[in-house]
């Protein structure tokens, strides 16, 4: 810390103050608060902590947070490591991460997709791991070809480093391409919507079980490391068993990736994989929670097409439990909810299905149209609550997920807490940040999470939608019954068949 200037040395100083602060008043972890604070005081915070030590960051649309945490434990088999925890991922909570002792411990960094140039051309990353890029929130980060022609162009400004890179997105291939180093990783792609066009010319991507390629040249590359099976990697001509305590294909994707850059610092790839082992659960994914009395939910988090087809190959590859659907639509969802209408719902047909959440009746049409049997409620509680079964699968998206996390910790340590509340007194700090920094900045109506829309009766419709109480009737589409109410599947009196 010797070599820091006086300026963010002070700037360090300032932002653990305000980050405790934030702790002692219950206000979050204050990593967003610090951060922005330090960086208010000294602008190259940054680049001079980072200077200190090797880093990676590693960035994608989906899987970022389990991949930081896995790569974070394969460092670990060498020494300390710093780490930013998930959400924090833009350049304040990657300040606080790096102003962590030990001062010259590797760092490994979460960095969320848009804000990776900006980071990483103040952190000089010796590695960047580059997983997957799709449609995620429709009013930020829908451009997806721009996205991969800012990685691109970082790979030119950071000669020396390495792209650690996913060869079965089309998009992150070209993107790694123009990096002056690739270790090429097969980790799956299962969403191929937002890859069927060449990002080099337009045409139409070609496609079979070993590949894609397009006419102009480009192709996939051949990958050094490949998952091979459900606990299986190819790791540079070798088979290697892969066994994680972490759920799905999917995550066995992300640990090839993180094992993949950790071999670049010389962790060898069994002790990676040994230390990946015991993870169990990363920032409340796949965890089991409490829902209320009798009634548990695994917590899976799904906030775009792709992460949901990702879920949907999960809950298939898991016992057949009742799924409980939380969604919402708040600023840090992104604020338009279409989205729901290109995920395969359709696949859920056959299985005890509960939605929930304050988009549940958006929800609710998605599901009917793909005639997916479902009931509505205005909270995942009173959803699981009706559930066939003591364990249910939760899928939720970012808001849903957190707020149902702080709400069942509370229940955990025997608070009641509002079962329906938007929002919990815990985070509101760093929330509150997290808005400032990916609201757009002008023609944007705010929305205030405690309170709900700025305007009470946005979203008042004739069925009676009160935006503080919820739904006052709940209903649910019964399949080939259609919905009950008084536009159908119901008499006059509002009973059922
Ligand atoms: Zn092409």
């Amino acid at each position: 810390m010797t070599s820091l200037t006086p300026r963010t040395r002070a700037a360090i100083t300032v932002g653990r103050l305000a980050a405790d602060a934030s702790r002692r008043f219950g206000r979050g972890s204050g990593e967003m608060i610090g951060g922005k604070l330090a960086l208010r005081v000294s602008a190259g915070a940054l680049g001079e902590l980072a200077a200190q030590r090797p880093c990676v960051c590693v960035s994608a649309t989906n899987g970022k947070t389990t991949t930081t945490r896995l790569l974070a434990r394969a460092l670990g088999t060498l020494g300390p490591v710093v780490s930013n925890s998930g959400g924090a991922n833009m350049a304040a909570g990657v300040l606080t991460a790096l102003a962590r002792p030990p001062f010259d411990a590797p760092a490994a960094l979460e960095v969320d997709e848009i804000w990776l140039p900006k980071v990483a051309r103040e952190v000089r990353p010796r590695a960047v791991v580059l997983l997957n890029i799709s449609r995620d929130q429709l009013d930020r980060s829908n451009e997806t070809r721009r996205i991969a022609a800012l990685w691109r162009q970082l790979g030119a400004e950071l000669p020396g480093a390495t792209a650690v890179a996913n060869c079965d997105d089309p998009l992150v291939a070209w993107a790694a391409e123009g990096w002056s180093r690739q270790l090429w990783v097969s980790a799956g792609q299962n969403w191929t919507a937002d890859g069927m066009v060449c990002p080099s010319c337009a045409q139409l991507l070609h496609r079979n079980d070993f590949g894609w390629w397009c006419d102009c040249g480009l192709a996939r590359p051949e990958p050094s490391v490949l998952v091979s099976g459900s606990d299986e990697l190819v790791w540079f001509g070798r088979h290697v068993h892969a066994k994680l305590d972490l759920p799905g294909r999917v995550n066995l994707g992300n640990a090839a990736m993180a094992a993949a850059a950790a071999k670049l610092f010389g962790v060898e790839v069994d002790d990676a994989l040994a230390a990946m082992t015991g993870l169990g659960d990363v920032e409340g994914r796949y965890k089991e929670v409490p829902l209320g009395p009798g009634r548990r939910g695994r917590m899976l988090l799904a906030k775009n097409p792709a992460g949901w087809v990702e879920m949907m190959e999960l809950l298939g590859s898991s016992p057949p439990r009742p799924v409980v659907v939380d969604f919402n639509s708040q600023t840090a969802d992104g604020r338009d909810p279409s989205w729901i209408w290109d995920v395969p719902f359709e696949r859920l047909i056959g299985r005890e299905v509960h939605v929930a959440g304050e988009r549940r009746h958006d929800m609710s049409v998605r599901l009917a149209y793909a005639q997916v049997p479902h009931d509505v409620h205005p909270t995942a509680e009173q959803a699981a609550a009706g559930a066939g079964a003591a364990l249910v699968d939760v899928v939720a998206n970012y808001t849903a997920f957190r707020d149902l996390l702080v709400r069942s910790a509370a229940r955990a340590r025997g608070e009641p807490g509002p079962p329906t509340a938007a929002f919990g007194p815990a985070g509101v700090a760093d929330a509150v940040a997290t808005l400032d920094e990916t609201a757009p900045a002008d023609g944007y109506r705010r929305y205030d999470d405690r309170t709900g829309y700025a305007s009470p009766d946005k979203y008042e419709n004739h069925d009676g939608y009160d935006s503080r109480g919820g739904y006052r009737s709940e209903g649910g589409y019964r399949g080939d019954e259609g919905y009950p109410g008084r536009s159908g599947g119901a008499d006059e009196a509002g009973s059922r068949p």
